[in-house]
Protein backbone atom coordinates (compact mmCIF):
# COMPACT_ATOMS: atom_id res chain seq x y z
CA UNK A 1 0.00 0.00 0.00
CA UNK A 2 2.87 2.23 0.82
CA UNK A 3 4.38 1.69 -2.27
CA UNK A 4 1.43 2.49 -4.36
CA UNK A 5 0.65 5.53 -2.31
CA UNK A 6 4.70 6.56 -3.08
CA UNK A 7 3.97 5.72 -6.66
CA UNK A 8 0.26 7.94 -7.06
CA UNK A 9 2.40 10.48 -5.38
CA UNK A 10 4.59 10.61 -8.52
CA UNK A 11 1.96 10.97 -10.85
CA UNK A 12 0.94 13.79 -9.07
CA UNK A 13 3.73 15.54 -10.33
CA UNK A 14 1.56 15.73 -13.58
CA UNK A 15 -1.56 17.02 -12.34
CA UNK A 16 -3.08 18.17 -15.52
CA UNK A 17 -2.60 15.36 -17.21
CA UNK A 18 -3.47 13.18 -14.85
CA UNK A 19 -6.53 14.98 -14.11
CA UNK A 20 -7.64 15.06 -17.66
CA UNK A 21 -7.14 11.54 -18.16
CA UNK A 22 -9.31 10.95 -14.93
CA UNK A 23 -11.75 12.97 -16.62
CA UNK A 24 -12.22 11.28 -19.71
CA UNK A 25 -12.14 7.85 -18.27
CA UNK A 26 -15.02 8.73 -16.42
CA UNK A 27 -16.86 10.01 -19.31
CA UNK A 28 -16.27 7.14 -21.19
CA UNK A 29 -17.69 5.06 -18.76
CA UNK A 30 -20.89 6.67 -18.22
CA UNK A 31 -21.45 6.17 -21.97
CA UNK A 32 -21.19 2.68 -21.09
CA UNK A 33 -25.05 2.56 -20.37
CA UNK A 34 -26.10 3.93 -24.09
CA UNK A 35 -26.27 0.23 -25.66
CA UNK A 36 -27.83 -1.13 -23.04
CA UNK A 37 -30.53 1.91 -23.01
CA UNK A 38 -30.96 1.72 -26.71
CA UNK A 39 -31.65 -1.54 -26.93
CA UNK A 40 -34.22 -1.83 -24.08
CA UNK A 41 -35.91 1.54 -25.73
CA UNK A 42 -35.76 -0.94 -29.21
CA UNK A 43 -37.59 -3.89 -27.65
CA UNK A 44 -40.04 -1.95 -24.98
CA UNK A 45 -41.06 0.99 -27.15
CA UNK A 46 -39.78 0.97 -31.20
CA UNK A 47 -41.16 -2.88 -31.03
CA UNK A 48 -43.55 -2.72 -28.16
CA UNK A 49 -45.62 0.08 -29.02
CA UNK A 50 -44.90 -0.14 -32.98
CA UNK A 51 -42.90 3.18 -33.46
CA UNK A 52 -40.92 2.55 -36.98
CA UNK A 53 -40.59 6.76 -36.52
CA UNK A 54 -38.28 6.21 -33.34
CA UNK A 55 -35.78 3.66 -35.22
CA UNK A 56 -33.68 6.41 -37.21
CA UNK A 57 -33.47 9.06 -34.15
CA UNK A 58 -32.77 6.03 -31.26
CA UNK A 59 -30.32 4.21 -33.63
CA UNK A 60 -28.45 7.79 -34.14
CA UNK A 61 -28.35 8.78 -30.61
CA UNK A 62 -26.82 4.95 -30.36
CA UNK A 63 -23.89 5.47 -32.97
CA UNK A 64 -23.28 9.11 -31.85
CA UNK A 65 -22.58 8.20 -28.03
CA UNK A 66 -20.71 4.98 -29.19
CA UNK A 67 -18.60 6.81 -31.65
CA UNK A 68 -17.90 9.86 -28.66
CA UNK A 69 -17.16 7.13 -26.54
CA UNK A 70 -14.19 5.36 -28.89
CA UNK A 71 -12.82 9.16 -29.97
CA UNK A 72 -12.53 9.81 -26.02
CA UNK A 73 -10.90 6.48 -25.72
CA UNK A 74 -8.38 7.42 -28.44
CA UNK A 75 -7.89 10.30 -26.73
CA UNK A 76 -7.38 8.73 -23.71
CA UNK A 77 -4.73 6.10 -24.64
CA UNK A 78 -2.41 8.87 -26.29
CA UNK A 79 -2.29 11.09 -22.89
CA UNK A 80 -1.78 8.32 -20.99
CA UNK A 81 1.14 6.86 -23.09
CA UNK A 82 2.64 10.36 -22.67
CA UNK A 83 1.94 10.23 -19.30
CA UNK A 84 3.87 7.03 -18.66
CA UNK A 85 6.66 7.85 -21.00
CA UNK A 86 7.11 11.17 -19.12
CA UNK A 87 6.81 9.53 -15.76
CA UNK A 88 9.42 6.84 -16.85
CA UNK A 89 11.87 9.64 -18.05
CA UNK A 90 11.65 11.04 -14.76
CA UNK A 91 12.38 8.01 -12.50
CA UNK A 92 15.01 6.87 -15.28
CA UNK A 93 16.94 9.70 -14.12
CA UNK A 94 16.67 10.16 -10.54
CA UNK A 95 17.58 6.49 -10.22
CA UNK A 96 20.68 6.89 -12.72
CA UNK A 97 21.28 10.08 -10.62
CA UNK A 98 20.97 8.06 -7.81
CA UNK A 99 23.25 5.81 -8.42
CA UNK A 100 26.17 8.45 -9.17
CA UNK A 101 25.82 9.65 -5.78
CA UNK A 102 25.94 6.10 -4.05
CA UNK A 103 29.11 4.81 -2.37
CA UNK A 104 32.13 2.42 -4.45
CA UNK A 105 30.97 0.02 -1.74
CA UNK A 106 27.61 -0.44 -2.76
CA UNK A 107 29.07 -1.29 -5.96
CA UNK A 108 30.69 -3.81 -4.79
CA UNK A 109 27.93 -6.03 -3.17
CA UNK A 110 25.46 -4.88 -6.56
CA UNK A 111 25.74 -5.97 -10.28
CA UNK A 112 26.15 -3.91 -12.95
CA UNK A 113 23.81 -6.39 -15.24
CA UNK A 114 21.34 -6.24 -12.11
CA UNK A 115 21.31 -2.35 -11.88
CA UNK A 116 20.43 -1.98 -15.71
CA UNK A 117 17.78 -4.86 -15.27
CA UNK A 118 16.27 -1.99 -12.63
CA UNK A 119 16.75 0.94 -14.71
CA UNK A 120 15.74 -0.42 -18.09
CA UNK A 121 12.98 -3.22 -17.03
CA UNK A 122 12.07 -2.46 -13.34
CA UNK A 123 10.92 1.48 -14.09
CA UNK A 124 8.67 1.10 -16.98
CA UNK A 125 6.90 -1.88 -14.75
CA UNK A 126 6.58 0.00 -11.79
CA UNK A 127 4.96 2.74 -14.31
CA UNK A 128 2.38 0.29 -15.75
CA UNK A 129 0.94 0.94 -12.67
CA UNK A 130 -0.08 3.71 -12.92
CA UNK A 131 -1.74 3.63 -16.54
CA UNK A 132 -3.08 0.33 -16.81
CA UNK A 133 -3.37 0.27 -12.89
CA UNK A 134 -4.42 2.78 -11.06
CA UNK A 135 -6.41 4.29 -14.81
CA UNK A 136 -8.27 1.42 -15.14
CA UNK A 137 -9.00 0.37 -12.14
CA UNK A 138 -10.75 3.60 -11.51
CA UNK A 139 -12.25 3.35 -14.55
CA UNK A 140 -13.43 -0.06 -13.82
CA UNK A 141 -14.63 0.34 -10.35
CA UNK A 142 -16.62 3.32 -11.53
CA UNK A 143 -17.87 1.33 -15.13
CA UNK A 144 -19.08 -1.53 -11.93
CA UNK A 145 -20.91 1.26 -9.92
CA UNK A 146 -22.66 2.72 -12.83
CA UNK A 147 -24.06 -0.54 -14.33
CA UNK A 148 -25.21 -2.03 -10.80
CA UNK A 149 -27.14 1.23 -10.34
CA UNK A 150 -28.37 1.15 -13.84
CA UNK A 151 -29.58 -2.24 -13.09
CA UNK A 152 -31.52 -1.67 -9.50
CA UNK A 153 -33.29 0.68 -11.64
CA UNK A 154 -34.96 -1.35 -13.96
CA UNK A 155 -35.39 -4.33 -11.16
CA UNK A 156 -33.30 -5.00 -8.00
CA UNK A 157 -34.09 -7.88 -7.42
CA UNK A 158 -32.71 -9.05 -10.78
CA UNK A 159 -29.80 -7.01 -9.58
CA UNK A 160 -29.28 -9.37 -6.58
CA UNK A 161 -29.37 -12.71 -8.72
CA UNK A 162 -26.89 -11.24 -11.31
CA UNK A 163 -24.75 -10.04 -8.21
CA UNK A 164 -24.50 -13.65 -6.69
CA UNK A 165 -21.21 -14.61 -8.35
CA UNK A 166 -19.49 -11.82 -7.32
CA UNK A 167 -18.33 -12.62 -3.90
CA UNK A 168 -17.12 -16.04 -5.09
CA UNK A 169 -14.83 -14.50 -7.27
CA UNK A 170 -13.70 -11.60 -5.21
CA UNK A 171 -12.22 -14.26 -2.96
CA UNK A 172 -10.42 -16.45 -5.36
CA UNK A 173 -8.69 -13.70 -7.32
CA UNK A 174 -7.62 -11.54 -4.05
CA UNK A 175 -6.90 -15.01 -2.78
CA UNK A 176 -4.32 -15.36 -6.16
CA UNK A 177 -2.87 -11.84 -5.84
CA UNK A 178 -1.73 -12.91 -2.20
CA UNK A 179 -0.27 -16.01 -3.68
CA UNK A 180 1.32 -14.73 -6.86
CA UNK A 181 3.41 -11.90 -5.26
CA UNK A 182 6.27 -13.73 -4.45
CA UNK A 183 6.21 -15.88 -7.57
CA UNK A 184 6.40 -12.74 -9.44
CA UNK A 185 9.47 -11.32 -7.20
CA UNK A 186 11.13 -14.60 -7.94
CA UNK A 187 10.51 -14.49 -11.86
CA UNK A 188 11.95 -10.85 -11.69
CA UNK A 189 14.76 -11.73 -9.78
CA UNK A 190 15.72 -14.35 -11.97
CA UNK A 191 15.37 -12.03 -14.95
CA UNK A 192 17.72 -10.02 -12.99
CA UNK A 193 20.49 -12.50 -12.26
CA UNK A 194 19.91 -13.86 -16.43
CA UNK A 195 20.93 -10.15 -17.18
CA UNK A 196 23.37 -9.54 -14.50
CA UNK A 197 25.01 -13.27 -16.13
CA UNK A 198 24.67 -11.38 -20.02
CA UNK A 199 26.49 -8.17 -18.65
CA UNK A 200 29.44 -10.23 -17.25
CA UNK A 201 30.11 -12.29 -20.37
CA UNK A 202 29.65 -10.10 -22.56
CA UNK A 203 32.46 -7.92 -20.54
CA UNK A 204 34.51 -10.51 -20.16
CA UNK A 205 33.95 -11.69 -24.18
CA UNK A 206 37.72 -11.49 -24.69
CA UNK A 207 38.06 -13.87 -21.68
CA UNK A 208 35.66 -16.03 -22.61
CA UNK A 209 36.95 -16.90 -25.68
CA UNK A 210 40.93 -17.12 -25.05
CA UNK A 211 40.16 -19.64 -22.59
CA UNK A 212 37.96 -21.60 -24.95
CA UNK A 213 35.06 -21.50 -21.98
CA UNK A 214 32.20 -21.12 -24.31
CA UNK A 215 30.50 -23.95 -23.35
CA UNK A 216 31.00 -23.15 -19.49
CA UNK A 217 29.47 -20.01 -20.23
CA UNK A 218 26.56 -20.98 -22.37
CA UNK A 219 25.28 -23.78 -19.54
CA UNK A 220 25.86 -20.80 -16.83
CA UNK A 221 23.18 -18.82 -19.25
CA UNK A 222 20.95 -21.52 -20.12
CA UNK A 223 20.91 -22.45 -16.84
CA UNK A 224 19.80 -19.27 -15.76
CA UNK A 225 17.44 -18.62 -18.60
CA UNK A 226 15.72 -22.17 -18.21
CA UNK A 227 15.30 -20.42 -14.34
CA UNK A 228 13.94 -17.40 -15.80
CA UNK A 229 11.40 -19.92 -17.69
CA UNK A 230 10.13 -22.10 -14.37
CA UNK A 231 9.79 -19.21 -12.38
CA UNK A 232 7.50 -17.71 -14.78
CA UNK A 233 5.92 -20.65 -15.67
CA UNK A 234 5.25 -21.35 -11.71
CA UNK A 235 2.90 -18.19 -11.68
CA UNK A 236 1.27 -18.80 -15.32
CA UNK A 237 0.21 -22.59 -14.10
CA UNK A 238 -1.47 -20.94 -11.56
CA UNK A 239 -3.25 -18.42 -14.18
CA UNK A 240 -4.72 -21.19 -16.21
CA UNK A 241 -6.21 -22.38 -13.22
CA UNK A 242 -7.63 -19.34 -11.71
CA UNK A 243 -8.84 -17.40 -14.45
CA UNK A 244 -10.93 -20.18 -16.21
CA UNK A 245 -12.56 -20.37 -12.51
CA UNK A 246 -13.24 -16.88 -12.70
CA UNK A 247 -15.11 -17.27 -16.09
CA UNK A 248 -16.88 -19.98 -15.03
CA UNK A 249 -18.35 -18.58 -12.15
CA UNK A 250 -19.21 -15.61 -14.16
CA UNK A 251 -20.80 -16.94 -16.93
CA UNK A 252 -23.02 -19.26 -14.94
CA UNK A 253 -24.34 -15.84 -13.36
CA UNK A 254 -25.62 -15.11 -16.73
CA UNK A 255 -27.93 -18.45 -16.80
CA UNK A 256 -28.97 -17.46 -13.49
CA UNK A 257 -29.88 -13.93 -14.26
CA UNK A 258 -31.69 -15.30 -17.97
CA UNK A 259 -33.61 -17.87 -15.72
CA UNK A 260 -34.67 -15.14 -12.81
CA UNK A 261 -35.51 -12.63 -15.86
CA UNK A 262 -37.53 -15.06 -17.51
CA UNK A 263 -39.48 -16.30 -14.52
CA UNK A 264 -40.26 -12.91 -13.62
CA UNK A 265 -41.29 -11.66 -17.70
CA UNK A 266 -43.74 -14.96 -17.27
CA UNK A 267 -44.74 -13.15 -14.04
CA UNK A 268 -45.47 -9.50 -15.75
CA UNK A 269 -43.45 -8.50 -13.18
CA UNK A 270 -40.64 -7.12 -15.61
CA UNK A 271 -40.76 -6.51 -19.90
CA UNK A 272 -38.84 -8.38 -22.38
CA UNK A 273 -36.89 -5.25 -22.97
CA UNK A 274 -35.32 -5.08 -19.33
CA UNK A 275 -34.09 -8.50 -19.37
CA UNK A 276 -32.47 -8.13 -23.20
CA UNK A 277 -30.95 -4.79 -21.37
CA UNK A 278 -29.99 -6.93 -18.56
CA UNK A 279 -28.13 -9.46 -20.50
CA UNK A 280 -26.44 -6.46 -23.18
CA UNK A 281 -25.53 -4.09 -19.81
CA UNK A 282 -24.38 -7.93 -18.19
CA UNK A 283 -21.20 -7.42 -20.45
CA UNK A 284 -20.01 -4.33 -18.97
CA UNK A 285 -20.59 -5.18 -15.62
CA UNK A 286 -18.18 -8.18 -16.23
CA UNK A 287 -15.86 -6.92 -18.02
CA UNK A 288 -14.21 -5.13 -15.36
CA UNK A 289 -14.21 -7.81 -13.42
CA UNK A 290 -12.64 -10.32 -16.53
CA UNK A 291 -9.99 -7.04 -16.66
CA UNK A 292 -9.12 -7.98 -13.03
CA UNK A 293 -7.05 -10.75 -14.31
CA UNK A 294 -4.62 -8.32 -16.23
CA UNK A 295 -5.32 -5.75 -13.89
CA UNK A 296 -3.68 -7.69 -10.84
CA UNK A 297 -0.62 -9.32 -13.13
CA UNK A 298 -0.01 -5.37 -13.77
CA UNK A 299 -0.41 -4.56 -10.10
CA UNK A 300 1.74 -7.19 -8.29
CA UNK A 301 4.38 -7.35 -11.23
CA UNK A 302 4.41 -3.39 -10.86
CA UNK A 303 4.66 -3.22 -7.05
CA UNK A 304 7.17 -5.74 -7.12
CA UNK A 305 9.57 -3.70 -9.62
CA UNK A 306 8.59 -0.48 -7.85
CA UNK A 307 9.96 -1.69 -4.32
CA UNK A 308 13.08 -2.52 -6.35
CA UNK A 309 13.40 0.57 -7.52
CA UNK A 310 12.68 2.70 -4.62
CA UNK A 311 15.09 0.35 -2.87
CA UNK A 312 17.48 2.02 -4.38
CA UNK A 313 16.25 5.42 -4.34
CA UNK A 314 16.01 4.96 -0.38
CA UNK A 315 19.72 4.12 -0.39
CA UNK A 316 22.05 6.98 1.63
CA UNK A 317 24.47 8.93 -1.13
CA UNK A 318 27.71 8.69 -0.45
CA UNK A 319 28.09 10.81 2.53
CA UNK A 320 30.20 14.09 2.41
CA UNK A 321 30.09 14.46 -1.27
CA UNK A 322 29.83 17.89 -1.49
CA UNK A 323 29.33 19.53 2.17
CA UNK A 324 32.86 19.51 4.05
CA UNK A 325 35.74 21.78 3.79
CA UNK A 326 37.19 23.17 0.25
CA UNK A 327 41.15 24.62 0.88
CA UNK A 328 41.78 27.04 -1.24
CA UNK A 329 44.40 24.96 -2.75
CA UNK A 330 46.28 21.85 -1.61
CA UNK A 331 50.23 21.75 -1.75
CA UNK A 332 50.25 17.78 -1.21
CA UNK A 333 51.49 16.87 2.28
CA UNK A 334 49.99 13.40 2.52
CA UNK A 335 50.01 11.89 5.94
CA UNK A 336 48.58 8.41 7.11
CA UNK A 337 48.47 8.41 11.02
CA UNK A 338 47.80 4.59 12.24
CA UNK A 339 45.70 3.96 9.27
CA UNK A 340 43.56 0.07 9.77
CA UNK A 341 40.73 -0.51 7.53
CA UNK A 342 39.12 -3.56 6.12
CA UNK A 343 36.35 -4.13 3.59
CA UNK A 344 34.53 -6.93 5.54
CA UNK A 345 33.94 -8.24 9.21
CA UNK A 346 37.62 -10.37 8.61
CA UNK A 347 41.17 -9.49 9.64
CA UNK A 348 41.91 -6.00 8.21
CA UNK A 349 43.36 -5.29 4.97
CA UNK A 350 45.44 -2.14 5.91
CA UNK A 351 47.02 -2.80 9.79
CA UNK A 352 47.93 0.40 11.51
CA UNK A 353 49.65 1.93 8.54
CA UNK A 354 51.59 5.64 9.34
CA UNK A 355 53.49 7.27 6.66
CA UNK A 356 54.07 10.25 5.28
CA UNK A 357 54.79 12.14 1.62
CA UNK A 358 56.41 15.58 1.35
CA UNK A 359 54.47 18.00 -1.52
CA UNK A 360 56.46 16.84 -4.65
CA UNK A 361 57.62 13.45 -3.59
CA UNK A 362 56.78 10.12 -5.08
CA UNK A 363 56.15 7.15 -2.52
CA UNK A 364 56.23 3.88 -4.10
CA UNK A 365 54.18 1.27 -2.53
CA UNK A 366 55.13 -2.22 -3.08
CA UNK A 367 54.55 -5.78 -1.76
CA UNK A 368 52.96 -8.86 -2.93
CA UNK A 369 49.40 -8.95 -4.74
CA UNK A 370 46.67 -8.61 -2.33
CA UNK A 371 49.25 -6.52 -0.05
CA UNK A 372 46.81 -3.58 -0.18
CA UNK A 373 48.77 -1.64 -2.35
CA UNK A 374 45.52 -0.84 -4.40
CA UNK A 375 43.60 0.06 -0.79
CA UNK A 376 45.45 2.90 -0.12
CA UNK A 377 44.75 4.29 -3.15
CA UNK A 378 40.88 3.64 -2.55
CA UNK A 379 41.28 5.39 1.29
CA UNK A 380 43.15 8.56 -0.55
CA UNK A 381 40.18 8.81 -2.87
CA UNK A 382 38.14 8.01 -0.17
CA UNK A 383 36.34 5.59 -2.41
CA UNK A 384 36.61 3.88 1.34
CA UNK A 385 37.33 5.33 4.81
CA UNK A 386 39.68 4.10 7.47
CA UNK A 387 37.85 1.81 9.95
CA UNK A 388 40.52 3.68 12.18
CA UNK A 389 43.22 6.02 12.22
CA UNK A 390 43.52 9.28 10.27
CA UNK A 391 44.49 10.50 6.73
CA UNK A 392 45.96 14.18 6.60
CA UNK A 393 46.52 16.27 3.18
CA UNK A 394 48.35 19.23 4.42
CA UNK A 395 47.15 18.79 8.02
CA UNK A 396 43.65 18.68 7.37
CA UNK A 397 41.83 15.08 8.67
CA UNK A 398 40.38 13.76 4.64
CA UNK A 399 36.78 12.90 6.33
CA UNK A 400 36.31 16.65 7.22
CA UNK A 401 37.08 17.84 3.49
CA UNK A 402 34.53 17.67 0.44
CA UNK A 403 35.10 14.77 -1.60
CA UNK A 404 33.90 16.35 -4.71
CA UNK A 405 36.95 19.03 -3.99
CA UNK A 406 39.45 16.18 -2.85
CA UNK A 407 38.50 14.07 -6.43
CA UNK A 408 38.87 17.52 -8.14
CA UNK A 409 42.65 17.84 -6.70
CA UNK A 410 43.41 13.69 -7.35
CA UNK A 411 45.06 12.10 -10.88
CA UNK A 412 43.81 8.95 -10.69
CA UNK A 413 46.28 6.59 -13.64
CA UNK A 414 44.67 2.82 -13.47
CA UNK A 415 46.03 -0.24 -15.11
CA UNK A 416 42.68 -0.67 -16.71
CA UNK A 417 42.87 3.38 -18.30
CA UNK A 418 39.41 3.16 -18.86
CA UNK A 419 38.20 5.27 -22.06
CA UNK A 420 34.38 6.23 -22.33
CA UNK A 421 32.84 4.83 -25.87
CA UNK A 422 33.25 8.54 -27.32
CA UNK A 423 35.68 10.72 -29.10
CA UNK A 424 38.93 11.18 -27.63
CA UNK A 425 38.89 14.97 -27.48
CA UNK A 426 35.42 13.75 -25.52
CA UNK A 427 37.15 11.59 -23.16
CA UNK A 428 40.09 13.96 -22.35
CA UNK A 429 37.66 16.59 -21.79
CA UNK A 430 36.87 15.01 -18.51
CA UNK A 431 40.08 15.76 -16.99
CA UNK A 432 39.14 19.86 -17.85
CA UNK A 433 36.18 20.69 -19.40
CA UNK A 434 36.83 23.86 -21.25
CA UNK A 435 40.55 23.31 -22.35
CA UNK A 436 41.64 24.04 -25.47
CA UNK A 437 42.66 22.19 -28.43
CA UNK A 438 46.51 23.35 -27.77
CA UNK A 439 46.27 22.36 -24.37
CA UNK A 440 45.10 18.71 -25.31
CA UNK A 441 47.73 18.22 -27.96
CA UNK A 442 50.32 19.61 -25.55
CA UNK A 443 49.01 17.03 -22.83
CA UNK A 444 49.17 14.30 -25.75
CA UNK A 445 52.45 15.78 -26.85
CA UNK A 446 53.59 15.27 -22.84
CA UNK A 447 52.61 12.11 -22.88
CA UNK A 448 53.94 10.47 -26.26
CA UNK A 449 50.57 10.20 -27.59
CA UNK A 450 50.40 12.73 -30.05
CA UNK A 451 51.74 10.71 -32.69
CA UNK A 452 49.54 7.84 -33.14
CA UNK A 453 45.78 10.11 -32.09
CA UNK A 454 47.27 12.40 -35.42
CA UNK A 455 47.72 9.11 -36.86
CA UNK A 456 44.08 8.42 -36.09
CA UNK A 457 41.81 8.56 -39.08
CA UNK A 458 39.70 11.38 -37.32
CA UNK A 459 42.58 12.64 -35.04
CA UNK A 460 40.64 13.84 -31.72
CA UNK A 461 37.36 13.33 -33.21
CA UNK A 462 37.94 9.67 -33.52
CA UNK A 463 35.89 7.54 -31.58
CA UNK A 464 37.53 5.39 -28.72
CA UNK A 465 35.28 1.97 -28.97
CA UNK A 466 33.66 0.17 -26.60
CA UNK A 467 36.10 0.23 -23.31
CA UNK A 468 38.43 2.14 -25.23
CA UNK A 469 38.51 -1.14 -27.89
CA UNK A 470 39.74 0.80 -30.96
CA UNK A 471 43.20 1.51 -28.96
CA UNK A 472 46.33 -1.23 -27.42
CA UNK A 473 46.90 -1.41 -24.19
CA UNK A 474 50.36 0.99 -24.10
CA UNK A 475 48.10 3.79 -26.29
CA UNK A 476 45.00 3.66 -23.47
CA UNK A 477 47.70 4.30 -20.42
CA UNK A 478 49.38 7.17 -22.61
CA UNK A 479 45.88 8.64 -23.17
CA UNK A 480 44.99 8.12 -19.67
CA UNK A 481 48.23 9.91 -18.59
CA UNK A 482 47.24 12.79 -21.08
CA UNK A 483 44.09 13.23 -19.04
CA UNK A 484 45.90 13.37 -15.73
CA UNK A 485 48.54 15.72 -17.63
CA UNK A 486 45.49 18.04 -18.20
CA UNK A 487 43.72 17.75 -15.27
CA UNK A 488 47.49 19.13 -13.63
CA UNK A 489 46.01 17.73 -10.35
CA UNK A 490 48.43 18.56 -6.90
CA UNK A 491 48.12 15.01 -5.87
CA UNK A 492 48.88 12.22 -8.29
CA UNK A 493 47.59 8.37 -7.74
CA UNK A 494 49.33 5.79 -10.33
CA UNK A 495 48.93 2.08 -10.58
CA UNK A 496 51.53 1.36 -12.98
CA UNK A 497 50.94 -1.66 -15.79
CA UNK A 498 51.37 -4.53 -15.34
CA UNK A 499 50.74 -6.11 -18.64
CA UNK A 500 53.86 -6.92 -20.60
CA UNK A 501 54.30 -3.63 -23.37
CA UNK A 502 57.21 -4.22 -26.44
CA UNK A 503 60.21 -1.92 -25.14
CA UNK A 504 59.35 0.97 -27.56
CA UNK A 505 56.04 1.40 -25.83
CA UNK A 506 57.41 0.76 -22.55
CA UNK A 507 60.07 3.47 -23.05
CA UNK A 508 57.17 5.81 -24.05
CA UNK A 509 54.88 4.88 -21.38
CA UNK A 510 57.51 5.99 -19.15
CA UNK A 511 58.82 9.06 -20.51
CA UNK A 512 54.49 9.90 -20.27
CA UNK A 513 54.61 9.09 -16.69
CA UNK A 514 57.76 10.74 -15.60
CA UNK A 515 56.41 14.35 -17.47
CA UNK A 516 53.65 13.23 -15.39
CA UNK A 517 54.85 12.73 -11.98
CA UNK A 518 57.49 15.81 -11.77
CA UNK A 519 56.66 18.36 -9.35
CA UNK A 520 53.20 16.61 -7.91
CA UNK A 521 53.02 14.28 -4.85
CA UNK A 522 52.59 11.17 -6.19
CA UNK A 523 51.78 7.71 -4.48
CA UNK A 524 52.53 5.27 -7.40
CA UNK A 525 51.60 1.20 -7.20
CA UNK A 526 55.29 0.04 -8.70
CA UNK A 527 55.26 -3.32 -10.98
CA UNK A 528 59.27 -1.71 -12.33
CA UNK A 529 62.61 -1.38 -10.60
CA UNK A 530 63.21 1.91 -12.41
CA UNK A 531 60.28 3.39 -10.61
CA UNK A 532 61.45 2.53 -7.34
CA UNK A 533 64.65 3.75 -7.96
CA UNK A 534 63.57 6.89 -8.50
CA UNK A 535 61.18 7.01 -5.70
CA UNK A 536 61.66 9.29 -2.97
CA UNK A 537 60.15 6.73 -0.26
CA UNK A 538 59.30 3.11 -0.88
CA UNK A 539 56.89 1.67 1.40
CA UNK A 540 56.58 -2.09 1.22
CA UNK A 541 53.51 -3.75 2.26
CA UNK A 542 52.73 -7.28 3.37
CA UNK A 543 49.45 -8.53 4.35
CA UNK A 544 48.59 -4.76 4.75
CA UNK A 545 51.04 -3.62 7.22
CA UNK A 546 53.85 -1.60 6.30
CA UNK A 547 57.28 -3.35 7.32
CA UNK A 548 59.85 -1.26 5.50
CA UNK A 549 60.09 1.66 4.38
CA UNK A 550 63.74 3.91 2.91
CA UNK A 551 64.87 4.69 -0.24
CA UNK A 552 66.01 1.96 -3.05
CA UNK A 553 69.47 2.09 -1.42
CA UNK A 554 68.72 2.52 2.02
CA UNK A 555 66.38 -0.43 1.72
CA UNK A 556 69.16 -3.04 -0.34
CA UNK A 557 71.44 -2.06 2.11
CA UNK A 558 68.86 -3.41 4.84
CA UNK A 559 68.75 -6.59 3.13
CA UNK A 560 65.40 -7.39 4.25
CA UNK A 561 62.33 -8.47 2.63
CA UNK A 562 62.54 -5.61 -0.35
CA UNK A 563 65.93 -6.77 -1.17
CA UNK A 564 64.19 -10.14 -1.91
CA UNK A 565 61.22 -8.45 -3.24
CA UNK A 566 63.36 -6.92 -5.76
CA UNK A 567 65.13 -10.15 -7.10
CA UNK A 568 61.71 -12.17 -7.03
CA UNK A 569 59.47 -9.00 -8.66
CA UNK A 570 61.86 -6.98 -10.86
CA UNK A 571 64.75 -9.45 -12.00
CA UNK A 572 63.26 -9.52 -14.93
CA UNK A 573 62.29 -6.25 -15.47
CA UNK A 574 62.99 -5.08 -19.06
CA UNK A 575 64.44 -1.62 -18.25
CA UNK A 576 66.44 -0.95 -14.69
CA UNK A 577 67.54 2.22 -14.51
CA UNK A 578 71.03 3.53 -14.82
P1 LIG B 1 47.07 -5.14 -3.95
O1 LIG B 1 46.72 -3.86 -4.64
O2 LIG B 1 48.26 -5.03 -3.08
O3 LIG B 1 47.16 -6.30 -4.88
P2 LIG B 1 44.44 -4.86 -2.80
O4 LIG B 1 44.52 -3.57 -2.04
O5 LIG B 1 43.78 -4.80 -4.14
O6 LIG B 1 45.88 -5.48 -2.93
O7 LIG B 1 43.65 -5.93 -1.94
C1 LIG B 1 43.97 -6.20 -0.59
C2 LIG B 1 42.98 -7.25 -0.10
O8 LIG B 1 41.68 -6.70 -0.04
C3 LIG B 1 42.92 -8.47 -0.96
O9 LIG B 1 42.83 -9.60 -0.11
C4 LIG B 1 41.65 -8.28 -1.74
O10 LIG B 1 41.05 -9.53 -2.01
C5 LIG B 1 40.79 -7.48 -0.79
N1 LIG B 1 39.86 -6.58 -1.52
C6 LIG B 1 40.22 -5.69 -2.46
N2 LIG B 1 39.14 -4.99 -2.91
C7 LIG B 1 38.07 -5.48 -2.23
C8 LIG B 1 36.67 -5.18 -2.22
N3 LIG B 1 36.15 -4.23 -3.01
N4 LIG B 1 35.88 -5.89 -1.38
C9 LIG B 1 36.39 -6.84 -0.58
N5 LIG B 1 37.69 -7.16 -0.53
C10 LIG B 1 38.54 -6.50 -1.33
Amino acid sequence: MAILKRILRLTFRFPLQSGLSLAMAVTCTVLVLVLPGVTMRFVDVIIGQKRPDLIIPTASVGIGAILLRQLLFTLRTYYNNSLELKLTHLIRVELYDKLQRLPVKWFDSNSSGEIMSRVANDVPTANRIMIEGVDQAIAAILQFLIVVGYMCWLSWQLTLVTLIPLPFIAVLTTWWSRRSEPMWRESSEATSALNAILHDNLSGIRQIKAYTVEPQALETFDKASRKVGEKTMTVMRGQALVWPGVSFIAESGIILMVAFGAHWVLADQLSKGAVISFLVAWGFLFDPISRINTLSQTFTKGIVSAERVFKILDTPDEANLTEGIRPERMTGHVRFENVSFSYSEEAPTINDLTLEAQPGETVALVGATGAGKSTVLNLLTRFYDPTSGHILIDGVPLDTISKEWLRDQLGYVTQESFLFNTTLRENLLLAKHDASDDEIWAALEAANAAGFVRASPDGLATVAGERGGRFSGGEKQRLSIARALLKNPPLLLLDEATSALDNKTERLVQEALENLRSDRTCFVIAHRLSTVQKADRICVLHHGTLVEQGTHAELIRLGGSYAKLCEATFANDPRPAA
